[in-house]
């Protein structure tokens, strides 16, 4: 994508083209137009890939179209070189725009230059340390402040700058926009973003993979006798607007269509047996909302081109690995979120749907499948809440004199009242089909652990949450897949379930950690006692971690260990 078609100030425009770019980097791309419509964000993508410009350029066009007050934008930055380095360029950006000043407050340089930049200045860039001296003095004050980047986050939470960001974060004003960018994401800056920033958007860049981050992926595992009756459930709570429903043969789609329209749900059916005026009218009855739920098969719905579905559910887990990533493509699209659920019937579709984790790159979580009672109470709920709004607007008063003529022929308006309760809430036809999933408790497939053992330790300088980060990061494995660590002086033992083992021998063998290319081995046989002493379970358990407890003597032998547990 070309800058000239991002909606930018001919003034930025012209200051682009003069540094040279004419092309939009992915992040780019994914970046400026969130920034400018003033959410928060998360950026993550390599070095060299143009994060400066990703919030450089919204930064510069936002302060262009403000009243221009000073101290709007704060953008913090890891080192002095890397804040000087980012105030060049983001002047380049505003070179044309004569009224934005730029700020640049980084130690080592002359504080009274600097609180003189700062009278006047609409963009700051700077040091956390400096920014804070300056917060003390008062020279700096955030009370205008409208956006704040966190520049290399992971690098500045690496130097230690964990509680000056927090510090100051804290005092800036509550309704800010706050825009993360980093080239890795540990679990330090999840930290961050959970407490300090509000619904972020998401951008993550990755070579060449196509990026289904903003799609929330699930799965519910079901008798294969409920597996209807399970979609049923999860339509009736989700309610989404647009749905797609993927199955693996036709007739499967015919089926389900007929099981689905029969149990109240307004929902058609695509597939390569239909006529073209037919699979026409079925995209036309879908896309202007006549119908909320379109089952295909994975040919037919490759000529589908509808933006706003909320939800794809795979009824069947799908054949090839690629169909899943087309599949769960079809939501999440144009920067908003989506959701996709697929359901697995079998102890050898739960494996599929793991290596699927594994081709994917991603986590699939878990879901239990909606009871009816959750369905019914959030229903009524609805119900409740639309039937109050209607009151407060005293909308039906034209029905008052029929009500009236009622009570006159002996009817109770409490009744009456009661009586249109029960005729519009039952008009839902689809709740009353609904019945419970019983999910018999199987064996999870996994209870074994596998032991990584990792060949870095505490001489280098690494701790838990490096090693937590690192790998969360080299695999996209959830943090709460990584179970116990003990780091020893020259290596680390991380235990995890067997396929996740897998994923990271894959991924991870030659990696570089700390300037060193490290090697990575299943350990087999027994644990050694360093583990059972402190390890209540078998098998990793889920949750965050907590420490609990490493020696302080070392030599070898002396084991820091980590317990990767649910502290609840
Ligand atoms: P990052 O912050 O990801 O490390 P930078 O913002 O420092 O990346 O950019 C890396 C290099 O790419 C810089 O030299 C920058 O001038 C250049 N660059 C950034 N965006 C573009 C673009 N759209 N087209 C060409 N070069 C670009
Ligand atoms: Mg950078």
């Amino acid at each position: 994508m070309q800058f000239s078609e991002m909606s930018l100030v001919p003034e930025i425009l012209r200051a682009v083209e003069e540094i040279g770019y004419t092309e939009a980097t992915d992040i780019q791309i994914g970046a400026i137009p969130v920034l400018l419509s003033g959410k928060d964000l998360i950026g993550r993508s390599n070095t060299g890939t143009g994060k400066t410009a990703a919030f450089g350029i919204p930064v510069v066009q936002m302060v262009a179209q403000s009243n221009q007050e000073r101290g709007q934008v704060l953008i913090l930055s890891p080192t002095r070189e890397l804040a000087m380095q980012t105030g060049v360029e983001v002047r380049k950006f505003s070179k044309y725009l004569q009224n934005i000043r730029v700020a640049v407050v980084c130690g080592g340089e002359s504080m009274q230059f600097q609180i003189r930049q700062l009278r006047t200045a609409q963009i700051i860039v700077g040091t956390p340390g400096r920014i804070m001296d300056h917060m003390r003095r008062r020279t700096l004050s955030l009370e205008n402040l409208k956006t704040v980047i966190l520049d290399e986050a992971d690098e500045m939470l690496n130097m230690g700058f964990v509680e000056d960001i927090q510090t100051i974060l804290r005092q800036a004003p509550e309704n800010r926009q706050t825009v993360l960018f980093s080239a890795t994401m540990p679990p330090a800056i999840l930290k961050i973003t959970k407490e300090f920033q509000t619904d972020p958007q998401m951008i993550a860049v990755d070579k060449g993979q196509k990026t289904v981050d903003n799609i929330a992926q699930y799965y519910c595992n079901v008798p294969n006798v409920d597996k209807t009756n399970a979609l049923k459930l999860l339509l009736a709570y989700h309610r989404p607007k647009r749905a797609l429903v993927f199955c693996n043969t036709k007739k499967t789609v015919d089926e389900l269509c007929t099981q689905l329209k029969e149990g109240g749900f307004q929902a058609a059916g695509i597939h390569g047996d239909l006529k073209q005026n037919q699979r026409n009218q079925v995209m036309s009855d879908f896309k202007n909302g006549h119908v909320g739920i379109l089952i295909a098969t994975d040919v037919a719905a490759r000529g589908i081109d509808v933006e706003d579905v909320d939800a794809v559910f795979n009824y069947d887990i799908p054949d090839e690995d690629e169909y899943y990533i087309h599949r769960i493509g079809r939501t999440g699209r144009a920067g908003k979120t989506g959701a996709s659920y697929t359901l697995t019937a079998s102890r050898t579709q739960l494996k599929r749907l793991h290596s699927l984790e594994r081709f994917m790159d991603s986590h699939i979580a878990e879901a239990p499948v909606p009871k009816t009672e959750d369905i019914q109470e959030q229903h009524l709920k609805k119900f409740r809440g639309n039937l109050k709004q209607l009151l407060d607007e005293s909308s039906g008063s034209e029905w008052i004199s029929f009500i009236e003529e009622l009570e006159q022929s002996g009817y109770d308006a409490k009744k009456v009242a009661a009586a249109l309760c029960k005729t519009v809430y039952e008009k839902d036809r689809s709740l009353r089909t609904l019945k419970n999933v019983q999910v018999e408790k199987q064996n999870p497939v996994q209870p074994e652990v596998a032991r990584v053992n990792i060949d870095i330790g505490t001489e280098s300088k690494i701790n838990a949450d490096f090693i937590v980060g690192t790998i969360v990061e080299a695999t996209g494995l959830a943090i709460g897949a990584i179970g116990k660590i003990a780091i020893y002086r020259d290596h680390t033992v991380v235990e995890m379930a067997p396929t996740d083992a897998e994923l990271v021998l894959k991924k991870m063998n030659g990696y570089r950690i700390r300037q060193r290319t490290i090697h990575i081995t299943e350990l087999k046989g027994k644990k050694p006692a360093s583990f059972t002493q402190n390890a209540g379970k078998a098998h990793p358990s889920y949750g965050s971690r907590r420490y609990t407890g490493g020696k302080s003597h070392s030599g070898p032998g002396a084991a820091h260990k980590y317990h990767n547990g649910r502290s609840k």
